[in-house]
């Protein structure tokens, strides 16, 4: 082709100009020959300067090196050549392609593919991506297209069956065999979720069991159509996760609640049977304990009766003694009068063990009026000088007692006095007792917030649990036949008189503390004891008394002294002799309490009834007890065995009402 051949380069201008691409022809010697509007905006084109004056090494320069060496190469190997190349500065790329015309000429054709190329990477990465995720899924991952061919699949689907390719939907639908779990029933192809997709619908969640390699697998399947532009279903994605572990953890947690409940249900029925059994147990071990309790009882009342009757016997000896002995000297007055005093003793004797286990077993309290002040400390005092002889003859240089008083005013309490002293001579004799070898001996009062107490402590012996344990019991001793084992008896039932307690605290080889405490008195002013009428005076007595030989004795007695006497043996009787007019023909009635027609506190309380200015007094052998004593109205009350004189001074009336005799 010729340099000036404008016609020709027209032509050939207006050939490139119908082009698409950019483009630009080139003489063999690298001069352009023609170039079209296209190439102005890619390559490097002088707008001014003549175009055979510019060269492709300048032009094609946005290209870099590779297409310079391209266009070498494709001239002396004339094959065209297509180079994919970044020309200009922000990124972009163009296909360029070099074609050698004839020897002389070569043409350059540029596209920009930026965009192209761009959408081409991203679709790359996009499709990495999606392969990256359907990989790393733990589901399994298919999509159909809507002739139901499965076109991808990810790996753990692939796996799912090994012996054939489930490339359709219907192939899968058959090596899977579904159930329907939640219906219990085989699942038909058209209502196999990739089905359903392809109708339209979206599939979320149906449990499934299906046949896999590794045997039946529950699966949750879920599906979702995929669609076209124009809104038609294109295609289905079919989504499956293999839930069998987690089915078979819930039916084994399932199964494992179950057999917790039955478990539950069994404890609790193991925790009624138990607590029947300790229901039984305890009911058993109560009866036990009642059962010791009584043998308890039973065993200390045996053993009262055994003392009692051991000391009743012991005082009969003598009297029967003395009784055949004054049979055979009645001749005799000095030995009548002898054996007299002897039985008299010994009955004595009998009477005061009776009347310590009398006041043993007389734990009604004391009566409101029949009680009178007392100072503890007093009393204490007076105890002490009273047993000082004791002391001075069981002391020896050597085992000396010393005698320790701490008192304090203000203990004061109500009571009887004579019976609280009887408790402290006791506490001060087992005191002694208790230090053969000598020791200090205290006695202390004290006063508390309610209580007043005196507590009497030996530096003595003291006492093991057991004898601890006993030591209240009467007739309990550790001392043979020395000891009466009445006198903490009778410590225990005069405090429980008082309304008090008596406890003991002891260490063996060591000592003793026995402390009685009761109910504090404010201190008032103290009565004057009513004045006794006396009067010795011979007076009219009707004596009612069922034994013969005590009614017998009384009368004589009372008669030796110049009354006049009338001795019944009934109440029946009783009520004759003292008739019905007013002026009644005594002035004292004296009855006993049991008698064969009633009881002689019923005697009283009509007699007092009828004849309130007759002067009545009781004489029981049993305790009297201080409610009926004054609610019945007797004068006084006599305790059996009589002591004359005692009797003779209630009669003349020298003795307050209602005291007790001792
Ligand atoms: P008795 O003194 O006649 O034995 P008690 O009823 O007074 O009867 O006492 C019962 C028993 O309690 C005593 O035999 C003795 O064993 C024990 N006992 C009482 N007081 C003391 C004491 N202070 N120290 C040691 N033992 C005592
Ligand atoms: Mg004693």
């Amino acid at each position: 082709m010729q340099d000036g051949s404008e016609r020709e380069r027209a032509r050939l201008t207006a050939l490139l100009e119908s082009l698409p691409s950019a483009a630009a022809l080139f003489r063999n010697d690298g001069h352009a020959v023609a170039v079209n509007t296209r190439a102005a905006a890619m390559f490097v084109v002088d707008p001014v300067a003549p175009l055979v004056a510019q060269h492709w090494n300048v032009m094609l320069q946005p290209f870099g090196a590779p297409l310079l060496d391209s266009i070498r190469f494709a001239r002396t190997g004339q094959r065209p050549e297509t180079l994919l190349l970044p020309f200009g500065r922000e990124g972009r790329q163009a296909e360029v392609r070099v074609s050698v015309f004839d020897l002389d000429l070569f043409l350059v054709v540029a596209t920009d593919v930026t965009a192209r190329e761009m959408e081409r990477l991203s679709a790359t990465r996009a499709q990495r991506e999606l392969r990256a995720i359907l990989d790393l899924t733990p589901s399994s991952v298919r999509v159909a297209d809507v002739a139901g061919r499965i076109h991808r699949t990810n790996d753990i689907a692939a796996r799912e069956h090994e012996d054939r390719d489930a490339n359709t939907v219907r192939v899968l639908w058959e090596l899977d065999a579904p159930h329907d779990v939640v219906n219990n029933r085989p699942l038909a192809f058209l209502d196999a979720p990739a089905m359903r997709a392809l109708a339209g619908q979206v599939v979320r969640r149906q449990l499934l069991e299906v046949r896999r390699r590794d045997g039946r697998r529950v699966i949750e399947a879920f599906a979702a159509p995929m669609r076209g532009d124009d809104g038609k279903v294109v295609g289905v994605l079919l989504l499956d996760r293999d839930v069998t572990d987690r089915e078979q953890l819930e039916s084994e947690l399932r199964e494992r609640e179950g057999q917790e409940r039955a478990l539950r249900a069994q404890v609790s029925q193991d925790e009624q049977e138990l607590e029947r059994l300790v229901e039984e147990r305890s009911r058993a071990l109560l009866a036990l304990q009642e059962e010791q309790v009584r043998e308890r009882r039973l065993s200390a009342v045996g053993q009262l009766a055994a003392g009692v009757m051991h000391d009743v016997n012991n005082a009969l000896n003598p009297i029967m003694a003395a009784a055949y002995l004054l049979r055979h000297h009645a001749e005799s007055p000095d030995a009548v009068r002898d054996y007299a005093d002897r039985i008299r003793k010994a009955a004595e004797i009998g009477a005061a063990t009776a009347s310590r286990v009398g006041r043993f077993i007389r734990q009604e309290p004391v009566h409101p009026g029949g009680d009178v002040e007392v100072d503890l400390s007093v009393l204490a005092d007076e105890v002490l000088d009273l047993t000082e002889p004791m002391r001075l003859q069981r002391s020896s240089e050597s085992r000396e007692v010393r005698i320790v008083r701490q008192f304090v005013d203000g203990a004061v309490s109500r009571g009887l006095p004579g019976e609280i002293r009887e408790a402290l001579l006791n506490l001060v004799q087992n005191a002694i007792d208790a230090m053969p070898d000598g020791g200090a001996l205290s006695v202390r009062t004290g006063v508390e917030d309610r209580d007043v107490y005196i507590a009497v402590r030996d530096t003595g012996v003291g006492m093991s649990a057991d004898v601890r344990e006993r030591a209240f019991e009467p007739f309990f001793t550790t001392k043979g036949s020395k000891g009466s084992g009445l006198g903490l008896a009778e410590v225990y039932g005069i405090v429980r008189r008082h309304r008090g307690t008596a406890t003991i605290s002891s260490v063996l080889g060591r000592g003793t503390e026995v402390t009685l405490r009761f109910p504090r008195q404010k201190p008032v002013a103290a009565e004057p004891p009513p004045e006794a009428p006396a009067s010795a005076s011979p007076q009219r007595i009707l004596v009612v008394e069922d034994h013969d030989d005590g009614r017998e004795f009384l009368r004589r007695i009372l008669q030796g002294d110049g009354h006049a006497v009338v001795a019944v043996a009934s109440c029946a009787d009783a009520r004759d002799a003292l008739g019905t007019s007013a002026e009644v023909p005594f002035d004292l009635m004296l009855t006993d309490v049991g008698l064969p027609d009633g009881n002689g506190w019923d005697l009283v309380r009509s007699t007092k009834a009828a004849f309130p200015q007759l002067r009545v007094g009781v004489i029981t052998g049993w305790e009297p007890t201080m409610g009926t004593e004054r609610g019945d109205g007797a004068e006084f009350v006599l305790r059996k065995p009589l002591r004359a004189p005692e009797l003779k001074a209630h009669i003349a009336g020298s003795r307050t009402p209602t005291q007790i005799t001792e």
